[in-house]
């Protein structure tokens, strides 16, 4: 077999370098970073993945990212709780049951 036959195979596996790790992975261990959209290994140590709703795809972040972004995520994660204890609070004060 040529050299050239053997790179046009089709079942030949395709590697890519993982942004995190910095080591060639075959393509079908790697996710796209939803933040940078580089390429990153399926492995907790590399990237997180959170869960979309809608059957949309996971939300995948690189670790690289993860650290860029983490600050403003746990931001916006203390808002919404925030918000949610005020009207509990609210409700609860507000709540007068006629009788
Ligand atoms: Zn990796
Ligand atoms: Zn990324």
């Amino acid at each position: 077999m040529s050299y050239n036959e053997l790179n046009t195979m089709s079942s030949w596996p395709v590697f890519i370098k993982c942004v995190s790790c910095d080591k060639n992975k075959r393509e079908k261990y790697l996710l796209e970073c939803s933040h940078c959209e580089r390429e990153v290994c399926k492995r907790e140590e590399c990237c997180s993945i959170f869960p979309n709703a809608n059957n949309k795809p996971d939300i995948v972040i690189c670790k690289d990212c993860e650290i860029k972004i983490e600050n403003k995520f746990r931001l916006i994660i203390d808002c919404n709780q925030l918000q949610l204890l005020k009207k509990k609070i609210k409700n609860n004060s507000t709540y007068h049951p006629k009788c």
